[in-house]
Parts: structure tokens; sequence; C-alpha cells
């Protein structure tokens, strides 16, 4: 969490000598905070001081990078307990778990599936994060050999899970180039598991089943050594454990700032329930509150698009909706005469109407006004879809030079806008267009004459 300029002023040397180049250290401080200057520009603070501040300034809960490249995942660095007190910043990578029991057909059939699946929502494109190898056969060589199985299929990071660590050492000597997540470390291994993850610069899941306590003591002992990308593995069997276990972590982290339980958290809630719909239901808990990766047993799209769904939800900016730039966009092919719907930039509305438009078959203009990410009536309600600045977004995007006719159509929900928006564009026909977008195609087709 940033630290505030009086937080910062405590470590300085308080002697106000001016080699900063501010007029008192308080000065300095205040600009530290707002970072716009380094706080090695004081020479007088002292190492202890510096390393102080820096482990004052560290993350709350820590972000870790999973795998390498384009395809790298960060989690943690969270900063509030709920969305509305700000935004989540990093959502939870959805992961599958693959059994290096499972046949090598099986297992390349549904890693390049998933791997490739991908759903396109408001602009977006929402897809799976990973793949979490299990070490079920209890065999090195196995392990090793679907690890890099799995590798060859897909560029998305991993996560090895055995608790014998030669067959992790066995495992990481193949893949160790996609950075993958060491699942896991517990009081009986961590001493031969932490260098592993020293040896190949991976993060490192750390478990213990009795409870946080010990688990804190693990973590601990596990920083001593330098090894500070840890992710937690604590009791998430059920949806009374996981909710209390992760909120327990998260108030931990951000209220207490308690350091050895800073660190995001990993799920499996396919290993702990009996169904697919059991296992939806947990992993949604979990989404909501507070896991850092979610390793699903199942793969298929109404397990997976309605839980990428909700993640989405969740993860984006309350304060800022998604939005789409304020444009001419053509749907279908359209011509000079064909017809020129008006709407909202809110992402929603706009692929709900583009979509809506696609169905009908009829190529159309979409005008797409900048509401600041409002949808159509909340938009007029609060004075940002009104005719004046329809007019303006009509002529700064030079809707006349695209076609022949001067005909556009209102959504139905803003009918009232009609006259207004006739006296700011004179020349022009106002139709209005049914409240509703699934009524647009019947619409078109019954009203629209070129
Ligand atoms: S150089 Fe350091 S000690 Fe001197 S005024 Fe700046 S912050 Fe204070």
């Amino acid at each position: 969490m940033a630290l505030t300029g009086i937080e910062i002023y405590k470590f300085l040397p308080k002697t106000n000598c001016k080699k900063c180049n501010f007029p008192t250290c308080l000065a300095f401080a205040m600009k530290v905070a707002q970072k716009t200057v380094d706080i090695g520009v004081c020479p007088d603070l002292s190492p202890q001081a510096k390393a102080q501040l820096e482990a004052a300034a560290r993350p709350p809960i820590r972000l870790i990078t999973l795998g390498a490249d384009k395809s790298k995942v960060e989690v943690g660095n969270e900063t509030v307990l709920f969305r509305h007190e700000k935004t989540f910043f990093h959502p939870p990578a959805l992961m599958l778990r693959i059994k290096d029991t499972d046949a090598p057909d099986a297992i390349a059939k549904t890693v390049t599936e998933a791997s490739a699946y991908s759903v396109e929502r408001v602009g977006l494109s929402l897809t799976l994060n990973g793949f979490a190898i299990d070490n079920q056969s209890k065999n090195g060589a196995t392990f090793a050999d679907v690890a890099a199985a799995v590798r060859s299929k897909t560029d998305k990071p991993l996560v090895l899970m055995s608790t014998d660590p030669a067959a992790m050492e066995a495992a990481l000597a193949k893949v160790a180039d996609s950075k993958p997540l060491i699942c896991e470390a517990n009081k009986e291994n961590w001493g031969k598991m932490a260098p592993l993850a020293a040896k190949y610069k991976c993060p490192l899941v750390v478990s213990s089943p009795d409870g946080l306590d010990s688990l804190a003591n693990l973590t601990e002992e596990i920083a001593k050594t330098g090894i500070e990308d840890l992710v937690l593995n604590v009791n998430t069997a059920n949806l009374s454990a996981s909710i209390n276990n992760l909120t327990l972590l998260r108030r931990l982290a951000l209220k207490k700032n308690f350091r050895p339980l800073g660190y995001p958290v990993i799920t499996f809630p396919g290993l702990a329930t009996k169904s697919v719909e059991e296992e939806a239901v947990l992993a949604a808990q979990q989404i909501d509150k507070y896991a850092g990766i979610i390793v699903l047993d199942h793969f298929s799209p109404a397990l997976v698009y309605p839980l990428m769904t909700l993640r989405l939800n969740i993860y984006t900016d309350p304060q800022k909706p998604i939005q789409v730039q304020q444009a001419i966009y053509p749907i279908g092919a359209p011509k000079e005469n064909s017809p020129v719907c008006i709407t909202t930039n809110f992402s929603l509305t706009y692929f709900s109407v583009a979509g809506e438009l696609e169905a009908s078959g009829f190529p159309t203009w979409l005008v797409v006004c900048d509401t600041e990410g409002l949808s159509v009536l909340t938009a007029w309600a609060a004075g940002k879809f009104d005719s004046e600045r329809i007019a303006k977004a009509v002529k700064a995007l030079n809707l006349a030079e695209k076609i022949q006719h001067r005909s556009i159509i209102l959504p139905g929900k803003v009918a009232v806008l009609r006259g207004e928006l006739e006296d700011e564009l004179k020349d022009w026909k106002i139709m209005v267009g049914p409240p509703e977008a699934m009524d647009i195609g019947p619409y078109l087709k019954q009203m629209w004459k070129p």
C-alpha cells in the first residue's frame, strides 16, 4: 500500500539540508509520496532506513507473475476488500487440471481445445489462463513427460502439482523456461522445494493443513531463504471454509498489513466437490472473494463461459464502464443507401445493438455517440445523450460523406429527443426505432425505404 508523505517523512534524516533541492525533508517526502521524485535522491538516507522504507512500501498482497512471455498472467497486488471502494486489479487466473495418468491423446486433445477456447464479449477476448499438471501417477518421469507434452500444445502458464521434490525437479528440467508455478511446499518437503524455486526462479505454492498460524510460520521460514514469490494454498474445500479463509487472508493482508500471509491464494474447487454444478458454485464464490488462481477440474463451455463472464464483471472498474470509441461502425457491408442507427458507447449496449443488426442481415451504419460509457436511458437521464451531443457526433464523424440519404434512426427509448434533434440537424429526417435492440431487424424490414 502506498505510504503517505508523513509516513515517509518519519524515515528521513529531518535535517532540512536541502541537498535534494527541496526546502525541507517534509516537502521532499510529499513529492516522494506523489511518486514525482525517487527516495534515492536524498543522499543522507541510511541504508537501514531505505530498506525499512522499501519494506513498508511493499504491496500488502504480493504481485506474482505466472508464466513467461506474452501469455503470462499477474495475480495478487489487490488493495481493497470491496470492489466499490476502488476496483479489483488482477482477475484470478482460471486454469484446468490435467492428470498425468490420462491417456496422451486425451491430454493433447483437451489442452489443444481448452487453450484455443475464446469468447468475445463486450469487445474483449475471454480465455482460460493455463493448465495445472497433477502428478497422480506418483512417477517423476511420467510427470515430466506429461508436463513437456502439455507445454508443446500451449504457451499458457503451467502449474506443476506434486509434493515429491524429485518428480518436481524432473518436470522443471523440461518446462522451466515457461516459469511454472511449483505446487507445492509443505512443512515436510519445503527444505527441498524452496531450493528448486530458487534454482529455476519459479513462484512456489505453500500449504499447511494445520491452519493459518502454521502457514504463516512456514511462509516466514521460506521467505528467510530469499524466496518471496509465494502463493498460498489453504482449506477452501467447501463454501463455508472457502469464504471464511479467503476473507481472513484478505483482511489480514489489507487491514493488519500481515506480511507472512500477504500472498495470492490458489484454489481447487473441482478437487473439493462431487459434481460440475458444485464446482461451478464454489469457483464462482472464489472469483467473488478472493482467489488468485482457480484450478478447475472440468472443461466445458457451460462451466467456463459463465465463470469467465462473472470474473469480467467483478474485475471491471466500477467507476469506469467498459466503453467503445465514438465512431461510425459498419455492420455487415453497408452502402450509401444503408440505414443509420444511433446508440451510446456503453460496450454492452453497442454489442447488443451490433449483434441484433448482424442477425437481421441488414447492412447498417451504426453511429456510436460518446456518452462516457453509459447506456441509452442512463445517459439520457444524466444529460449525456441529448440532441446536442448526437448532432455533434454526426457532424464530427462526417456521417453525411458516407451516405446519400439523410435519415437517422434514434433508439426508441429516447423518442423524446426527436423534435430537438430535428432542430439541431435541420436537413435530416429523424426516425424513431424500437425501444429494444431485439426488435431492430423487424423494424428495419418494415420501415426502412432507402
Ligand atoms: S536531502 Fe534528505 S535530509 Fe536533506 S532536506 Fe532532502 S530529504 Fe531532508
